[in-house]
């Protein structure tokens, strides 16, 4: 019998991601670039629907980079202080604004390693931002595709992100990455869960290494 190479079995999941999730993107609510920086940063550790929840209001009272930028810390940590981290996070808040309206004219950059250089935007964010803004082909690995690539044993078990993003970058083709990288996110955020993965009903459970 022939042995299934790592290329074959993403393949695979990608069909089979394409029939049941066709057409996923950013489930975080932005509309200026700026907003979708902050999203980002805030949604560590932190579901969507959360960070949806308190940015409507964040930047329904701040409408502007100026006024975030100026915002008072213990205001910003009053809107934001439902989800976790929150003390850490509405300084980057105040910080991004500050950055991007001293240090880029206002605009997000588009390198990653300028990108990098805003608070709380390291390489799995800078990814996230890049492909939805610029649409530039990214694959950042978040806790759910971590989890996911060593179920289909696709990476070592103590593969780091990092190392993750970098193998699965090998295995698939970049006009695919975008996509997939939303895809494998729903598919772990509502089926290939932490805890309770939906194992009865998958049509990879013989790719996969839990059952
Ligand atoms: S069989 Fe279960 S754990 Fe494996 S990929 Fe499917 S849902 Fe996830």
């Amino acid at each position: 019998m022939m042995t299934m190479t790592k290329k074959n079995k993403v393949n695979e999941i990608i069909a089979y991601l394409d029939e049941i999730f066709p057409d996923v993107g950013c489930e975080l609510n932005y509309q200026k670039d700026y907003e979708l920086v902050i999203a980002v940063m805030l949604s560590a550790q932190t579901t969507d629907i959360s960070v949806n929840h308190v940015t409507a209001k964040l930047f329904k009272e701040y409408p502007t980079l100026e006024a975030l930028a100026n915002a008072k810390l213990e205001d910003v940590e009053d809107i934001i202080h439902s989800i976790g981290l929150y003390k850490n996070k509405a300084k980057n808040v105040i910080g991004i604004a500050q950055a991007v309206l001293t240090d880029f004219h206002g605009q997000i950059p588009m390198d990653k390693d300028e990108l990098q250089k805003l608070p709380g935007v390291g390489n799995k964010t800078a990814g996230v931002i890049r492909a939805e803004i610029f649409k530039i082909p990214d694959l950042p690995v978040d806790t759910h595709i971590l989890r996911i690539a060593k179920r289909f044993q696709l990476v070592n078990q103590n593969a780091d992100p990092y190392e993750t993003e970098m193998a699965l970058k090998k295995m698939v083709d970049e006009s695919h990455w975008i996509k997939l990288h939303h895809q494998l996110i729903h598919f772990g955020r509502y089926l290939c869960t932490a805890r309770k993965p939906a194992c009865a009903s998958c049509k990879l459970a013989h790719l996969c290494n839990v059952i």
